[in-house]
């Protein structure tokens, strides 16, 4: 694994020169744009007083802007929530009683504007904070942006429909994203609400509720009548508890913003979610490809504060330009920092432009594969027309890989290629494999935009054979 000193700044939020110039005094003399190696690379990382930290066995090495959290000034931290589930399963309804609950239960101030999350206070105390966009392709989007910010997926089933489609998907991108989930059994207040239903439709999905002797926790609720909501914030407040979430307030801010427009009364606003430290006004940042300098905050009451501390979300003013959904935003020392910074995202950007087709091809996930010594996974996405034939390849695929490899079917599911999976492929550097089935216009435009690679077959026979011709490094050059 190999980084380029301009990028390793750009993950540290250090200027190239310093790494240049940090990199001269170990002895070795390289430009921004020369390459160097995971372990040299470390060591820069050590010296700038960051720490690296490994997302995954198959994942890269990544470098987050982390000066090292002494464990004493770590604080717990309020979770962050996401609510997922089919369509019509209740969840802006759900996410509307919760905000509702809160003003009842008489929070100071009435929540009097979206803007993108929201926090609310359950009876036992506990702060939580929620994402005001539902379902997973916000979610998906996110992570794919390196934006890992859920905690907790609420997961919505409708109690008179159970497990559909959507509810699939919203399981396999929680599991993919590696983040727990509670279930709320929505429209209980239903004569025709089945929960049981619910329970036993989705234990063919692999999530066992604590009804049905699981550890994955189940509240029946109702959005319309308000009944076990305060059930369903307690439950969360305890997957919290057992989560442990901590952060540190007293260093500089890391966060994500989760929303951004070009407002033309106060130009550009991001609402950022704190996720380490604490963002105070007069902070300098910068922010995907933009940086600023922060004017005013303003929280989800629409209050002006003058710092927001981790799991907080905040309108952010001051920003140059207008950043996007799942950018990180660094706080940083200087202007000059910030620009240089800024610059090259911008650059960098470009440049991943220009080589386009910069597509997760099976091939290069075996080159990262190969580049990594320990068990790496391939992850694949599975479409096909019926539910019998996504099956067998599940079961195929799983068999496939060796002591290097293994196949990670992500999602499988019926039906074309939407971009759901598309986003899920890209967000966890997967192919999406297609059997007898097409991408949807929508779908293909956006695996062409974000270079995910779609692969079509008919015989399943050659899907496993591409599959295990990859597993084994083996996959020949044409493809
Ligand atoms: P979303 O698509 O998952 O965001 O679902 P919505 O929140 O838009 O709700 C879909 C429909 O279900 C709306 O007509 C809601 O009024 C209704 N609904 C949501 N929650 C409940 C509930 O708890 N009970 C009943 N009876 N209806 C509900």
């Amino acid at each position: 694994e190999t980084i380029t000193v301009g990028e390793l700044a750009n993950r540290m939020a250090e200027r190239s020169a310093d790494v240049v110039k940090t990199l001269m005094k170990m002895g070795m003399m390289v430009t921004a744009n020369q390459t160097i190696d995971a372990d040299t690379a470390e060591l820069v990382i050590e010296e700038f007083g960051h720490r690296t930290v490994r997302v995954s066995d198959a994942d890269v090495e990544q470098v987050i802007d982390s000066v090292e959290d002494r464990e004493e000034d770590l604080r717990s931290r309020p979770p962050i929530i996401t609510i997922m589930g089919h369509v019509d399963h209740g969840k802006t309804s759900l996410l509307d009683r919760i905000r509702q609950a809160n003003v009842v239960s008489g929070e100071a101030g009435g929540i009097t504007q979206h803007i993108g999350a929201y926090q609310v206070r359950a009876e036992s105390g506990a702060l939580l904070s929620f994402l005001d966009t539902p379902g997973h392709a916000a979610f998906t989007s996110m992570r794919a942006r390196g934006a890992n910010v859920t905690d907790i997926v609420v997961l919505v089933v409708a109690a008179d429909d159970a497990v559909m489609p959507q509810t699939v998907e919203a399981i396999s991108h929680a599991k993919a994203a590696g983040v727990p989930m509670i279930v709320a059994i929505n429209k209980i207040d239903k004569p025709t609400a089945n929960p049981q239903k619910v329970r036993t439709d989705l234990l063919q999905h692999e999530v066992v509720v604590e009804a049905m002797s699981g550890d994955v926790q189940d509240v029946e609720v109702s959005a319309h009548t308000g009944q076990g909501i305060d059930q369903l914030l307690e439950a969360i407040a305890l997957q919290a508890e057992i989560l442990e979430l901590r952060a540190n307030p007293q260093r500089s801010a890391l966060g994500a913003v989760i929303e951004a427009k070009l407002d033309v009364g106060r130009g550009p606003v991001a609402t950022v979610l704190v996720q380490n430290g604490t963002l105070k006004q007069g902070d300098i940042f910068v922010v995907g490809e933009q940086w600023g300098k922060v004017r005013a905050l303003i929280n989800d009451k629409g209050d002006r504060v003058t710092e927001a501390g981790p799991s907080t979300p905040v309108e952010v003013l001051g920003l140059n330009g207008t950043p996007e959904a799942g950018d990180v935003l660094n706080v940083v020392e200087t202007e000059a920092q910030a620009r240089e910074i800024a610059d090259y995202r911008v650059q960098a950007a470009k440049d991943k432009r220009a080589a386009a087709g910069a597509a997760t091809t099976l091939q290069e996930l075996m080159a990262k594969a190969k580049a990594d010594e320990s068990v790496a996974e391939l992850p694949v996405v599975v479409k096909a027309d019926v539910q019998g034939s996504a099956e067998a390849i599940v079961q195929a695929l799983e068999k496939v890989g060796n002591e290097e490899v293994r196949v990670r079917v992500l999602h499988y599911g019926v039906g074309a290629i939407t971009e759901s999976d598309v986003g899920l492929a890209e967000a966890s550097g997967a192919p999406v494999i297609g059997f007898n089935v097409r991408a949807n216009a929508p779908a293909r435009a956006s695996a062409n935009q974000k270079g995910v690679e779609i692969r079509y077959y008919s015989i399943i026979y050659d899907l496993i054979d591409d599959i295990k011709a990859a597993a084994s490094g083996l996959l020949s050059a044409e493809v």
